[in-house]
């Protein structure tokens, strides 16, 4: 077998080393941080530990897929709990909404808060599972640029399960038409383009399915927090040969011109040879710096990128009873604040808040009668605009926020703080822009418009993570890892991707 070399250690890259090393090759992952991960970070300070980055987890599966691929007992080293309630909805007006796991308590308890007929909302989570199991199956766990893999795939058939009206109208649109004119519910589900940092204005109504991960297939929390998920890859892979440098950058991805395929990588001052080479960089720094001399497929690496964020970690002198492990304050306009984050490039004055509190589940996440605050707004992509003045003024609207909705004066219980905006982003793990989630879904093409995960013209060069096929989120960047890594069909590839 031969030399398999990964650049990046986020869960993608984790992931693309355990699969690779399972099939026999040698592997090692070049990282440019001191620790794996990415994204999926952890700090403590002071007695609170926070997860960094992802809080949400869905489809655990594609997690004990890769300990079974590697013949390994999960027991003992990776554990979760099946939540009963994925979110807490607020708005100022003091309606609260649970969002239960269970899809028909969840239609139950929207139909006794908002006033929608619970056989509606029922029929509406129905129909997201249908197309998440169906069109979004096929779509996800696919190649889009492989024949062999278009034609087995069920392609046809997937595509020919969408309806019209959920590719021509919004996400908002096909909400509206599912459940009728009222303004909370919709805003509730058209929260759900923001699990892939797109506008519910604009990102097609096939996102309607985005509700069916947790409404249908469940919500899941590791049991010693996101971060479980990193340590658990990362053993895991080390178990199975891989070798890790960390704090090394890969300088170059090296190429033969004539042969036109890859040979491995320079990194450390020193080259490094391999038949195949996986990045999990996002995929424009990887052009732009890693590859300045191969042509750039410039339509795709200009594709729109999904939003960011701004988060403040706060260790909180105080442990409220009415906020639970995901919670969501609602803005009271919510079109303005979208329009504010995909055409304006600002941040909201009125911003949708939502805090995750870790502490509610792993008590020593924080001191005894405290909480760990993951406070987050989305943000737009960074284009230069943010300062310290743009940061401190979120942080006002958001305590301003808390206290409106909740009636929490937060600011004076707050004794740790940290804060990552979409500079640090960017910074931190070479996020283009500081998108969370690579390009945004706000388009119905967006699917064909994102990196394929093979080069089309250098051999054994291959991409993983949130910014390529098929897409953001850790189940997405998984799934990356597991179509990078599959042996490529011996079909002909297509390659229209630039
Ligand atoms: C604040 C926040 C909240 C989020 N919330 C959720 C959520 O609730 N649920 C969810 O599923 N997802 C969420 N996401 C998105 C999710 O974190 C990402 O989609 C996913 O972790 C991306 O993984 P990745 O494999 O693409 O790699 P990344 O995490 O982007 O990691 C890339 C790695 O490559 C390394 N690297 C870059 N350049 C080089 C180089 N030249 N040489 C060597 N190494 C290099 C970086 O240091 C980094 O470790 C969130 C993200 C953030 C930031």
């Amino acid at each position: 077998m031969s030399n398999a070399l990964v650049i990046g250690s986020g869960v993608a890259g984790l992931a693309a080393a355990i699969r690779l090393a399972v099939k026999g090759h040698t592997v090692e992952v070049f990282e440019a941080a001191a620790t794996p991960g990415g994204k999926l970070a952890e700090f403590s300070q002071s007695g609170y530990r926070f997860d960094m980055g992802p809080s949400l987890f869905t489809r655990p599966d594609l997690v004990e897929e890769l300990f079974r691929e590697a013949g390994t007992d999960i027991t003992g080293r990776f554990s979760y709990l099946a939540l009963e309630e994925a979110n807490r909805y607020f708005w100022e007006d003091g309606t609260r909404v649970t969002g239960w796991c269970d899809p028909d308590r969840f239609a139950q308890e929207i139909q006794a808060k908002l006033g929608v007929p619970a056989p509606l909302v029922k029929r509406h989570l129905h129909r997201a599972h249908e197309l998440l199991s169906t069109t979004g199956r096929t779509f996800l766990e696919h190649s889009l640029h492989r024949t062999g893999e278009l034609l087995r795939g069920g392609f046809l058939k997937a595509l020919t399960a969408v309806r019209p009206a959920e590719l021509v109208r919004s996400l908002h649109g096909v909400n509206r038409a599912a459940l009728g004119d009222h303004p909370k519910a919709l805003q509730l589900f058209d929260r759900f383009a923001t699990y892939n940092g797109s506008d519910p204005y604009r990102t097609p109504g096939l996102m309607r399915m985005i509700p069916g991960l947790e409404h249908g297939q469940g919500a899941f929390y590791p049991v010693n927090g996101m971060y479980s998920i990193t340590r658990a890859l990362h053993l895991l892979a080390v178990d199975l040969g891989v070798r890790f440098h960390f704090n090394t950058p890969v300088e170059r991805i090296l190429v033969d011109d004539a042969l036109s395929k890859v040979t491995g990588v320079r990194a450390g001052g020193r080259d490094h040879a391999a038949e195949r080479v996986y990045s999990n960089m996002d995929v424009v720094p990887t052009y732009r710096k890693l590859l300045p001399d191969i042509k750039a497929p410039e339509r795709t690496l200009s594709q729109e990128r999904s939003s960011s964020a701004l988060v403040f970690y706060w260790g909180v002198r105080a442990d409220h009873a009415e906020l639970g492990l995901h919670n969501i304050l609602f803005s009271a306009d919510y079109k303005a604040e979208f329009a504010h984050l995909f055409d304006k490039l600002e941040l909201f004055h009125d911003p949708t808040v939502y805090i995750n509190i870790t502490s509610k589940h792993t008590p020593g996440d924080a001191p005894k009668g405290c909480a760990n605050w993951f406070t987050m707004i989305n943000a737009p992509r960074d284009v230069g605009q943010y300062d310290t003045n743009t940061i401190a003024a979120a942080r006002k609207a958001i305590i301003g926020k808390v206290k409106r909705t909740l009636g929490i004066d937060v600011e004076p219980l707050i004794e740790v703080e940290r804060v990552l905006d979409p500079r640090s982003i960017a910074e931190r793990t070479s996020s283009h822009q500081g998108s969370l989630y690579g390009t945004s879904s706000n388009s119905p093409w967006a699917a064909f418009l994102r990196h394929p995960n093979d080069h089309p013209h250098i051999a054994g060069l291959h991409f993983c993570g949130g910014s390529v096929h098929p897409g953001g989120g850790i189940p997405l960047a998984l799934l990356s890892a597991r179509i990078a890594t599959a042996p490529i069909p011996t079909l002909k590839r297509i390659t229209s991707h630039t």
